[in-house]
């Protein structure tokens, strides 16, 4: 029923559901093989419903309704975390941004994190989490030595810490470069309701290359950010070839050299990531570094300059589409 009907009749086809333009690629083929072997192994992102008598357990709950809500969904995979978003075709890093050591499927973001683990080892049930397992399991053999305050505590601090990691903020980067090699800087600040934060632009001069360029907008957007005090990042930008030299971390081009640039100033967030998303999905941001060209160094505090306004307004309703899908 959900499946968007074409207006203008077209022929049926064979497609691979697994890709955004329908053609089969080994990678996502070897992806899904993969997932098909972790769902046989009883690590799914996609698990049965609750038990009934579970299910009255958690609806009864002493805690808010948006927290057992929260623990309802987390049971069914179903809160958009990266891998569960990479897993549905959405193009970007399956990385979790808190630790950059393992995917964000539902049982690492909420349990296994190591920082998560801290938090529950920390709060007062005391949780020492050990064995990794799906979080529906998990959550199962909980409420078999749970009572009802117990589980009432584990879903607040359960929703506290789906808040917190939604309280990640996005920026968008991009660069531009002129016919006389000339570069110019853009970022867009948002935080995980699509709401913008902050946005600037910057002339820089002459560059390199255009990927030097996009590294050099790195740079610049990180001590952006730091300057704004914003603490935990998720830096988005449309240069693969960037997002490749962070991940090497080790190169010895001159790109390279900036993104070690890029590297020092890591211990000032508290957490930080880099993803790929596609050029479209980064247009406020490329808006901006053209803006930089004719209008130099600005920075505007919860508001967008005039040419922007119509772009944020459909990257708004865009974000906002994926997370009720
Ligand atoms: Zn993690």
């Amino acid at each position: 029923m959900a499946l968007p009907l074409p207006m203008v009749p077209q022929r049926d086809t064979c497609i691979w559901p697994l890709t955004p333009d329908g053609f089969y690629s080994t990678k996502s083929g070897y992806q899904f093989l993969q997932r098909e072997e972790e769902s046989s192994a009883g690590m799914a992102s996609t698990v049965p419903s609750l038990p009934s008598t579970a299910w009255k357990r958690l609806w009864k709950a002493p805690a808010l309704p948006r927290c057992r809500e929260t623990g309802w969904r987390a049971c069914l995979g179903a809160l958009p975390f990266c891998e569960v978003l990479h897993a549905r075709g959405m193009d970007l890093d399956p990385i979790c941004p808190r630790c950059q050591a393992a995917s964000e499927t539902v049982h690492h973001a909420l349990l296994f994190c190591p920082m998560v683990k801290a938090t529950w080892f920390a709060s007062s049930l005391g949780l020492r989490l050990q064995q990794e397992q799906v979080f529906r399991d998990f959550f199962l053999q909980f409420l078999q030595v749970a009572d009802d305050e117990a589980l009432g505590s584990f879903l607040e601090i359960l929703y506290a810490v789906w808040c917190s990691r939604n309280d990640l903020v996005f920026n968008d980067t991009a660069a531009t470069v002129d016919q006389a090699g000339h570069g110019g800087f853009g970022f867009i600040t948002r935080n995980s309701r699509g709401e913008v934060l902050a946005a600037a632009c910057s002339y820089y001069g002459p560059v390199l290359s255009p990927t030097t360029a996009e590294a050099l907008s790195m740079r610049w957007s990180m001590t952006m950010a730091a300057d704004l005090g914003f603490r935990k990042v998720v830096l988005e930008t449309d240069c693969s070839l960037l997002v490749d030299a962070w991940k090497r971390n080790g190169g010895c081009s001159y790109l390279d050299s900036i993104v070690r640039d890029c590297n020092v100033f890591l211990s000032i967030f508290d957490v930080f990531a880099l993803l790929f998303v596609r050029r479209t999905g980064n247009c406020a941001a490329d808006c901006l570094a053209s803006l930089s060209l004719s209008q130099g160094d600005c920075v505007w505090i919860e508001e967008v300059p005039p040419q922007l306004i119509g772009i944020v307004q459909t990257d708004v309703s865009a974000s906002a589409t994926h997370i009720s899908s």
